[in-house]
């Protein structure tokens, strides 16, 4: 019995040792990364942004590009989860916005993605209208996209509605991103100051399965946006069928590899 014993307690310190060594391994992968974005950002190397079109549904022309963080140290999400952890986030945010208004074609809004992090800051809309007037872009050529994270009020019960006041009286249009995925109050979606909704793409890859329950959801957001007055966008076309739907659910606007994958821009 004693033996048996000592073998499980062996076995078990085995086991916490083999854990232990993931674990190490996980957080020395997690550190070099944040290191080589931090390098990326003071040097300006390493990173760039890709553009995707978005469309109006009914005259198929393109009304804004899209901007995504693209670089060789791995996926946007990933990316921009690690900043997050970091606060590296509002550097690279910042990043992304000044280059996303520079690179920007005239006369085309670009939208930007924006972590709720970043709208935490206090700062956060005096440095959009900074990035605005520096690269002389038009307030309502900008939409950013908000999370439904951005929301949620945090542990010291704070939340972004005073950053969204403030970006909205700039003048700058708002969009909720990936709307249906998270848990936005519908309560709070009437008094919010945003422009839009960006269903998550979920949804649309939903509907290639004909007689969905989650295309009743999605015609669902379509007359909830036009009861609120806001723009419909639907995210992740890409077929035919599914645009046919999305239109006749009553969508503004859509984006997806349909129209166009994210890429470098066109030049003219
Ligand atoms: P998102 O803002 O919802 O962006 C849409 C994502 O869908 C992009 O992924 C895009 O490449 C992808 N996509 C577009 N059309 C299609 C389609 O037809 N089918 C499919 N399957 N996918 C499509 P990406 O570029 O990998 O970005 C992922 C997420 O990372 C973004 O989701 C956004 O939340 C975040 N992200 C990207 N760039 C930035 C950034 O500069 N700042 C912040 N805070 N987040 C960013
Ligand atoms: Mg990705
Ligand atoms: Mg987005
Ligand atoms: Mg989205």
């Amino acid at each position: 019995a004693d033996l048996a014993l000592y073998r499980a307690k062996a076995e078990g310190k085995d086991r916490v040792a083999f854990f232990e060594a993931h674990l190490q391994k996980a957080l020395e992968e997690e550190l070099a990364l944040l290191e080589g974005l931090q390098e990326a950002l003071e040097k300006g190397e390493g990173l760039w942004l890709a553009y995707q079109p978005i469309v109006d549904l009914r005259t198929g022309k393109t009304v804004a590009l899209e901007a995504l963080l693209r670089s060789p140290l791995g996926p946007p999400h990933r990316l921009v989860r690690l900043a997050e952890h970091h606060r590296l986030v509002l550097a690279l945010g910042r990043w992304v916005l000044r280059r996303a208004l520079e690179e920007k074609p005239k006369g085309l809004p670009v939208s930007v993605n924006v972590s709720p992090v970043e709208l935490l800051d206090p700062i956060y809309p005096a440095r959009v209208a900074e990035a605005l007037e520096e690269a002389e872009v038009l307030p309502h050529e900008l939409i950013l996209e908000v999370t439904e994270g951005s929301l949620i009020p945090d542990e010291r019960g704070r939340d972004a509605s005073w950053a969204l006041e403030a970006l909205k009286k700039l003048g700058v249009r708002i969009f909720l991103d990936d709307f249906g995925s998270g848990h936005s109050s519908l309560e709070r979606l009437a008094h919010l100051p945003v422009d839009g909704l960006k269903l998550g793409q979920a949804f649309a890859q939903d509907l290639k399965t004909p007689q969905s329950p989650a295309a009743r959801v999605v015609a669902g957001v379509a007359a909830l946006a036009r009861a609120l007055g806001l723009t419909a966008v639907a995210e992740g076309i890409e077929d035919e069928a599914t645009l046919e739907r999305l239109k006749g659910f009553g969508f503004d606007w859509g984006q997806g590899f349909l129209f166009g994958r994210p890429g470098p821009l066109k030049e003219g």
